[in-house]
């Protein structure tokens, strides 16, 4: 028996980002159907958050459920990153229940007029001409097809719909089990690097912690270990920080999954999108797939709603989706480089060697203002900063505006504490004292808030000294 079903857009995934993009967009008056393959709540890798991700939290409306959520609160981390010393690093945020938090997300979504389905696998997605999606999937034993205008991608890394993904880096390949501690560490997170490997273990609770290896899949398949968990715990022995956790021995199933960093070739189209996961997948190094997965998410939904509604600022929009994709991709590239380029520099094994290659290449020269800014010293603008007509978000679409563009900026700035960065560039002449500009200003901004653009300005050497590049 088979039903049918019709809709403006059809999600396939109900983790953060497909959560999170079907509420924005019901919220936007849109007709959302979510597809998960799962029941939940259910377990799922990515429980670590910093705390950076509560704003995000508290915009979609969720942030005081989580925070009443009995998660562990992170406080600070035992690394060991190359070398014999170990340091202790202070850290905010929380471990989630994965299965717990992506529930809380798609209740939200379900409070917010989305229809969701689950636990139903997508079993196939058909394009038509006319610009149409059949999505056909299984749902207590009836197959249902669902015909919607528009289709967002969201299921993760084993992304749905088709298209060619790039590999961002060296293949990762992460083994994880969950362990029983007999007394709490002193600390909530472990971090360790090690030959062929490193290790990460996250404090659950105070009796359980999840033990992570991340290794190159090749070592796995060519070292004659029979099974994963062989591999995993003979791997494990050679960490130190291991021995300082009062293990019982006693562990549950070690599971494998791929952890390597890809992103779409193609993340949006004219009736498509791809979210989270399914669009960029990130080196748990960074432990921020999850924000990243609600931030992109966030921006998605203004990008669909543009696409839907506003079809005149449809190019615009898909401009603006592929500019922050590259600018991601740029940036966690950049960033985790470094971090594997830190521990290569003790540790002069394939592993690190092959992802830190390209280290200097990827590093941003940084032009840094040395000296600091004083009251009577004369400002310009740097001739490097240009002001360019640039796809920016506003509440419910996408459309051109001005923004700042300078080498030191990792993305456009269109804005300033809500001021149009035009406008606050108007007023600007070549040898203006900060005391100049502030009065320039009085009619736009604080004192107090001039003050900080100002000096934020002067950080990115977007505002120089007029001495400076004149010798
Ligand atoms: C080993 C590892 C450790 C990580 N650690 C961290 C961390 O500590 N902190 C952090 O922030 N991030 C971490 N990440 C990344 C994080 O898990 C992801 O970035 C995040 O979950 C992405 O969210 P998402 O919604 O895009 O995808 P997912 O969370 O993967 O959600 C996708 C959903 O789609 C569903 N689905 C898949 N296929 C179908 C289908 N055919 N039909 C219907 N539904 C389907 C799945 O069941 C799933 O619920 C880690 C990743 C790995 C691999």
């Amino acid at each position: 028996m088979e039903q049918e079903l019709y809709t403006d857009i059809c999600v396939i995934g109900g983790g953060p980002g497909g959560a999170t993009i079907s509420m924005r967009l019901s919220e936007l008056a849109n007709h959302v159907i979510l597809l998960e393959k799962d029941a939940f709540p259910r377990p799922h890798v990515g429980i670590c958050l910093s705390n950076e991700t509560d704003a995000l939290l508290d915009y979609l409306g969720v942030g005081n459920i989580i925070k009443q959520e009995a998660f562990l609160q992170r406080k600070s981390t035992l690394l060991k990153w190359g070398s014999d010393r170990t340091e202790i690093v202070e850290q905010t945020g929380r471990h989630v229940d994965r299965g717990r938090f992506d529930q809380i997300l798609i209740k939200k979504a379900m409070d917010s007029g989305v229809q969701v389905i689950q636990p139903a696998r997508t079993q196939s997605i058909i394009h038509k001409k006319n610009q149409e999606w059949i999505i056909k999937a299984y749902f207590k034993g009836k197959t249902i097809l669902i015909y919607a205008k528009f289709l967002v991608d969201a299921s993760g890394r084993s992304a749905s719909l088709q298209g060619k993904r790039i590999r961002n880096a060296p293949s990762l390949f992460a083994l994880h089990a969950v362990w029983n501690l007999r007394s709490k560490p002193q600390f909530d997170g472990f971090m360790e690097a090690g030959k062929n490997a490193w290790l990460w273990t996250a404090l659950l609770n105070e009796s359980q912690c999840m033990i992570s290896l991340y290794t190159d899949p090749s070592y796995i398949s060519h070292n004659g270990h029979r099974n994963l968990q062989n591999f995993y715990c003979s791997n494990l022995e050679n960490f130190s920080l291991v021995k300082l956790l009062d293990l019982d021995g006693d562990f549950g199933k070690v599971y494998g999954c791929d952890a390597s960093s890809r992103y779409s070739l193609h993340p949006v189209g004219d009736d498509f999108i791809r979210v989270g996961d399914a669009n960029f997948a990130i080196d748990p190094m960074a432990s921020q797939g999850v924000h990243l997965a609600l931030n992109t998410a966030i921006q998605a939904a203004i990008v669909v709603n543009t696409l839907i509604h506003y079809p005149e600022h449809a190019n615009t929009a898909r401009i603006f989706y592929r500019d922050r994709q590259q600018e991601r991709i740029n940036q966690f590239r950049e960033r985790t480089i470094f971090e594997y380029s830190k521990a290569a520099i003790n540790l002069p094994y394939p592993f690190w060697e092959k992802r830190s290659k390209d280290a200097m290449s990827g590093t941003r020269t940084q032009i840094v203002n040395l000296t600091s800014l004083t009251v009577t010293q004369k400002l310009r603008v740097c001739p490097l900063a240009k002001i360019i007509s640039t796809p920016v978000m506003k509440d419910r679409w996408i459309e051109l505006a001005p923004a700042l563009h300078h080498p030191e900026l990792s993305r456009p700035v269109a804005f300033l504490a809500d001021k149009n960065i035009d406008l606050l560039f108007h007023y600007f002449k070549d040898g203006q004292t900060i005391i100049d500009i502030l009065d320039r200003w009085k009619s736009l901004v604080s004192e107090d808030t001039g003050t900080q653009i100002i000096q934020w300005l002067w950080e990115n050497h977007v505002l120089i000294s007029v001495a400076e590049g004149r010798s």
